[in-house]
C-alpha cells in the first residue's frame, strides 16, 4: 500500500467539505455514510490469469465475517506504465468508474479537474455500488439489459444535478432558467462554448478548455433533464430524460 493513494484520496474528499449547501442534500450525505464503513483504498493489481483489474485484498482490520469491502482505487497517470492492461485502465477512465464484478470504484486523480468535480464524481460511482449491493450484482459478470443500464444512469444524473443545484444555490438557479429560457424561445439554439461556465458556482473554476467542454455538455444534460421535469407530464418528462441521457452518450462512461 502506497502512502500517496491514502492521502490524494483524503485531499479530494475533504473537498466536499468546502461545497456550500452540501449539508443539505441529504442523499449525497447518505452515499458518504455507505462509503466509510467499507471503503479499503487499494493498489492496483492485474489478475495474471484473467487479466481482470483486481486489487489487493487488504481488509480494515476488525473486520466482521461477511464484510462486503468497496475498494477504491486512486488512479495515478502512471500507473500506466504498470503493463499494457493498467494502460488501457487508465486511459479508459476519464474521471472514475464502477465494476460490479470487482466491486471496484477506480477514481482519476489525476484528471485535469477540480477536486470538488472529481469527489462528485466518486459519489456518482457510489450510487452505482450501493444499487449493486441492493441488487445483489456484486460479483456478477453477465451482460445487463441495456434498457435497466440506461434507468440506472438516469437516476445518477438526476442525483448529480440535484446535488449541483444544492451546492450550486441562487446564483446556479438563475442561469440555469435564463438557459432554458433561452432554449425554448429559440429551437434552433446553438449553445456557445462556455455556456457551463454556471456549473463553476459548484465545481469550483477549471482552466483546462477540454474540461470546460465537457462540462458545458454536463450543464447542457442538467438544464435538459430539468427542463423535462418542469414541462412534461411525469411519464412523458422520464421518457425524455431518458432520451437525454441516451444522447449525452455518458454509458460510454459509466
Ligand atoms: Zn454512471
Amino acid at each position: 500500500m502506497t502512502r500517496d493513494r491514502v492521502e490524494e484520496f483524503e485531499k479530494i474528499m475533504s473537498h466536499l467539505l468546502y461545497m456550500e449547501g452540501f449539508g443539505s442534500c441529504s442523499e449525497a450525505v447518505e452515499r458518504l455514510d455507505y462509503l466509510y464503513p467499507r471503503a479499503i483504498i487499494v493498489d492496483p493489481y492485474i489478475d495474471p490469469s484473467t487479466k481482470e483489474i483486481m486489487a489487493s485484498e487488504e481488509y480494515p482490520a476488525g473486520h466482521q465475517e461477511g464484510f462486503v469491502p468497496l475498494r477504491i482505487l486512486p488512479l495515478f497517470k502512471s500507473d500506466a506504465n504498470l503493463d499494457p492492461e493498467m494502460a488501457s485502465h487508465v486511459a479508459h477512465t476519464q474521471y472514475a468508474n464502477y465494476c460490479c464484478v470487482t466491486h471496484q470504484i477506480t477514481l482519476n486523480v489525476d484528471a485535469v479537474e477540480t477536486r470538488t468535480f472529481l469527489a462528485t464524481s466518486l459519489l456518482h460511482e457510489l450510487g452505482h455500488a450501493q444499487l449493486a449491493e441492493k441488487e445483489s450484482r456484486i460479483g456478477d459478470a453477465s451482460p445487463r439489459n441495456p434498457f435497466d443500464r440506461l434507468q440506472e444512469e438516469l437516476k445518477m444524473w438526476l442525483f448529480d444535478c440535484r446535488l449541483a443545484q444544492a451546492t450550486g444555490g441562487r446564483k446556479l438557479e438563475r442561469e440555469i432558467n435564463k438557459t432554458i429560457a433561452q432554449y425554448l424561445a429559440r429551437p434552433n439554439y446553438k449553445p456557445q462554448p462556455g455556456v457551463g461556465k454556471p456549473l463553476d458556482y459548484c465545481y469550483r473554476p477549471v482552466a483546462d478548455k477540454q474540461a470546460q467542454g465537457f462540462r458545458d455538455n454536463i450543464y447542457l444534460v442538467f438544464c435538459g433533464l430539468i427542463a423535462a421535469k418542469r414541462r412534461l407530464k411525469p411519464n412523458e418528462a422520464h421518457y425524455r430524460q431518458l432520451q437525454i441521457i441516451n444522447e449525452a452518450g455518458v454509458l460510454r462512461v459509466q
